[in-house]
C-alpha cells in the first residue's frame, strides 16, 4: 500500500493515480492524513479488502507531507560508517538520537527558502510509525511501523555545530528543512525493505549513494532503543541517518546554493526533487 497526501486529503496511490480515502470509504476514514493514520491497522485492512474506484490524476505539486503534523520526530546521528569517517568520529556504542522539530515537516517536491549561513543534504531513509506502542523489541519493530518513506535531514552547520558540546537540534528545524514523500510505502510492497539503495543529487552531480543495508543500527534497533524510553504514536518519524558524502565534508566544502535542485531517491520508495531559493530577511 501506498499512502500519501494529494492536496491536503489521505490518499492511496494506485498506478500513477491517486484514489481519496475519505470518498472511497463513505467517510468511514478521515480526509485528514493524521486522522486517517491513526487507525493504520484497520485502514490496511479496509484498503485490501476493498474495490477502489479508479484512481485520479495527479501533479506531482499535488503532493504533501504524507505525514503532515507528526507528534514525535526521532533523528539520528553517525549511523553509516563512511559518514562517522568523514565526520571524524569513532562508530557509536548505542544509537544517536536528537529531533527534529515538528514543524521542519513538509512535503516531497516544491521550494525550501535558504536562511543564512551554510546548508547542507542528507538523505534519510524515514520509518513511519504505525501505531501507539513502548518497549518494542527490534524483531518486533516491523509490526509497529506503517512503513517507510524518503526523507533530508537538511542541516544548517554552523547553528548545528556551534557550541561545546554540539546541539544538533535547532540547526536541522528551520522551515523546510525535514521534507518527506512521496509516500509512505508498506514494507511488504519491498522486496528487500531493510537493503535499500538510496542516492541524493543536487543538480546534475551524485553526491552520495549507499545502502541501508549497511546502516550500523538497523531501523528495528532504533525502534528498540528509542521506544524503550520513549513511547511512540502513530505519525511519528524516524530519520535513520545519512551515509556519505555531506557537503561540510568535502574537500573544499559544498553547500547548497540558491537555484540549486537536490534531488533525493530510494529504492522501492520514490524520489522527491526541491528547489533552493533564498530567504529574504523579515
Ligand atoms: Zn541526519
Amino acid at each position: 500500500m501506498r499512502f500519501a497526501n494529494v492536496r491536503g486529503r489521505a490518499s492511496l496511490l494506485v498506478g500513477d493515480g491517486a484514489v481519496d480515502i475519505a470518498g472511497a470509504s463513505s467517510d468511514q476514514f478521515s480526509h485528514d492524513p493524521m486522522l486517517a493514520l491513526g487507525r493504520w491497522e484497520e485502514l490496511v485492512v479496509w484498503a485490501a479488502a476493498t474495490d477502489l474506484p479508479c484512481p485520479t490524476p495527479f501533479e506531482s505539486a499535488d503532493l504533501g507531507a504524507p505525514v503532515p503534523r507528526p507528534r514525535q520526530v526521532f533523528a539520528v546521528a553517525l549511523n553509516y560508517r563512511p559518514h562517522v569517517q568523514e565526520a571524524g568520529y569513532a562508530d557509536p556504542e548505542a544509537p544517536l538520537v536528537f529531533t527534529k522539530f515538528p514543524s521542519c515537516i513538509t512535503g516531497p517536491y516544491g521550494t525550501i527558502g535558504l536562511p543564512p549561513g551554510h546548508v547542507d543534504w542528507e538523505i534519510e531513509l524515514v520509518a513511519v510509525v504505525g501505531r501507539e506502542a513502548a518497549h518494542v523489541p527490534a524483531a518486533a519493530a516491523a509490526e509497529v511501523l506503517a512503513g517507510l518513506t524518503v526523507g533530508q535531514d537538511l542541516s544548517e552547520r554552523l547553528l548545528q555545530l556551534s557550541g561545546r558540546p554540539a546541539q544538533f537540534s535547532l540547526g536541522k528545524s528551520h522551515p523546510g528543512f525535514g521534507p518527506i514523500g512521496p509516500a509512505v510505502i508498506t514494507l511488504d510492497e519491498l522486496a528487500d525493505p531493510d537493503d535499500l539503495a538510496l542516492t541524493c543529487h543536487l543538480d546534475d552531480e551524485q553526491v552520495q549513494a549507499s545502502r541501508t543495508g549497511s546502516m550500523i543500527f538497523s531501523v528495528g534497533q532504533l525502534v528498540e532503543h528509542i521506544t524503550a524510553v520513549c513511547p511512540v504514536f502513530a505519525g511519528d518519524l524516524i530519520f535513520t541517518g545519512t551515509p556519505g558524502g555531506v557537503g561540510n565534508r568535502r574537500t573544499p566544502p559544498l553547500f547548497i546554493a540558491e537555484g540549486n535542485e537536490l534531488v533525493s531517491s530510494i529504492e522501492g520508495l520514490g524520489e522527491m526533487r526541491h528547489r533552493f531559493l533564498r530567504r529574504h530577511p523579515g
